[in-house]
């Protein structure tokens, strides 16, 4: 294993950092979050930037990179902006690789082209109201036609739906059937006629906007269908590893934004003549939160070897979700101890951070069944 930063993989974080601060800098970051309102202009950047390109085969157009490139790239972007490795893990993970894992030589010609030019934005819609972490309880339906499916149902909490250009969906297709089994896969245009969405004003994240959405009788045609009809469990699982990944990505990118503020702040702020970084017990606070955060991302690289190599990595994708989402919320809260009342403050980045970062343990699958996952593969 090397987990080396090639000089090709500078370059490319080099040119994020640039793009960032010309595209979306600081103060558009804080303004859009006050704002709630999502960075429109971002996904077709990351497509002139190249970045979409990274983890797609040069058939399709894309770069043929390996993952530990898309992990830096989300990584980075995560540091700079959490919507920002949110827009680009949804399009990249739940859209791109499912195609690549599932989707047909026509389904891929088709829309990866796109995706990579920033130009087809995704979103995965799993959780309905009444299935959550028990996610095989899923009901929304697809109905053959003449020509293709009807789709009727509801999902919720779907992040930037209104936006995409294609909803990621499973679907119960087998009347009657229970748990894993009847469900298919489809890609569901945002514009098909019958779909209704709904905002969801929430705690933190503004600019990932979320979604409640309708499907009333939303006709899609045979080929929306993504592998094979009554296989979309398995497909949404054969997925998981680079959701996890990007998650962690992420928050771990976060969670360097949050001690590198933490300790600039630490380093300026006097009291009692001295600099607050002076005094033992904060020195130790920002150490514990460096060494939480180092594990989690050699972790994270760990895993994204494993992907990269064609190696099983169930375990390691679940632990990787676990320890970047719990470093993320540990930096914050103590981020916040350290800063006081300058974090706490409206403008402070710090407050966003742990606003944002609380939803990590429980979005995209939370930390106790990953804990049971990793319980089973451990053999309990
Ligand atoms: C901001 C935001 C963005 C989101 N984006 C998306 C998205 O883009 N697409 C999408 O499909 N979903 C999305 N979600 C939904 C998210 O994935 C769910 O919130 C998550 O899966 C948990 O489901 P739930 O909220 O219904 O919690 P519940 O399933 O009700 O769980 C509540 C608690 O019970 C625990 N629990 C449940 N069952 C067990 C058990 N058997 N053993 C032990 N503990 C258990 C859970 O771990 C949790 O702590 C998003 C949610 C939020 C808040």
């Amino acid at each position: 294993m090397d987990f080396a930063v090639t000089d090709d993989q500078q370059e490319i974080l080099r040119s994020i950092d640039r793009f960032m601060e010309r595209h979306f800098p600081p103060e558009m970051v804080r303004r859009l979050d006050r704002e709630h309102e999502f960075p429109a202009h971002l996904l077709k950047g990351f497509g002139d930037l190249g970045i979409l390109a990274v983890p797609f085969p040069e058939s399709h157009g894309g770069l043929g990179g390996d993952w530990q490139t898309v992990v830096l790239i989300q990584e980075r972007l995560g540091y700079h902006s959490a919507i920002a490795a949110a827009l680009y893990s949804i399009t990249v993970d739940f859209g791109g690789m499912t195609l690549m894992t599932a989707g047909s030589e026509r389904q891929k010609a088709e829309l990866l082209p796109r995706l990579i030019a920033g130009e087809a934005q995704f979103c995965l819609a799993l959780t309905e109201p009444e299935a959550g972490t028990d996610a095989a309880a899923m009901r929304t339906s697809a109905t053959r036609t003449a020509t293709g499916w009807r789709v009727r149902g509801r999902k919720t909490w779907i992040s930037c739906a209104d936006t995409a250009s294609f909803i990621v969906t499973p679907c119960r297709t087998e009347p009657g059937s229970k748990g894993k089994k009847g469900i298919t896969m489809l890609m569901i245009p945002r514009e098909a006629a019958g779909i209704h969405m709904t905002r969801l004003p929430k705690v933190g994240n503004n600019s990932l906007t979320s979604w409640d959405i309708a499907f009333d009788d939303v006709e899609v045609p045979a080929d929306a269908v993504i592998g094979e009809v009554g296989d979309g469990f398995r497909v949404l699982m054969s997925t998981l590893q680079y959701s996890r990944s990007g998650q962690a990505s992420n928050a771990i990118g976060q969670a360097q934004a949050a001690i590198d503020l933490a300790l600039s702040h630490a380093r300026e702020r006097q009291q009692f003549g001295a600099p607050l970084s002076q005094f033992q017990v904060l020195r130790h606070k920002l150490v514990d939160m460096q060494m939480r955060v180092d594990q989690a991302r050699l972790s994270l690289y760990h895993l994204a070897w494993l992907i990269s190599t064609g190696r099983p990595c169930r375990r390691e994708s679940a632990a990787v979700k676990v320890l970047g989402s719990e470093a993320l919320q540990f930096v914050a809260d103590h981020g916040m101890q350290i800063m006081a009342s300058a974090g706490y403050a409206a403008e402070s980045d710090m407050n966003r951070y742990w606003r944002d970062g609380r939803l990590y343990t429980f979005g995209e699958g939370t930390n106790e069944m990953q804990r049971d996952l990793i319980a089973r593969e451990m053999g309990l």
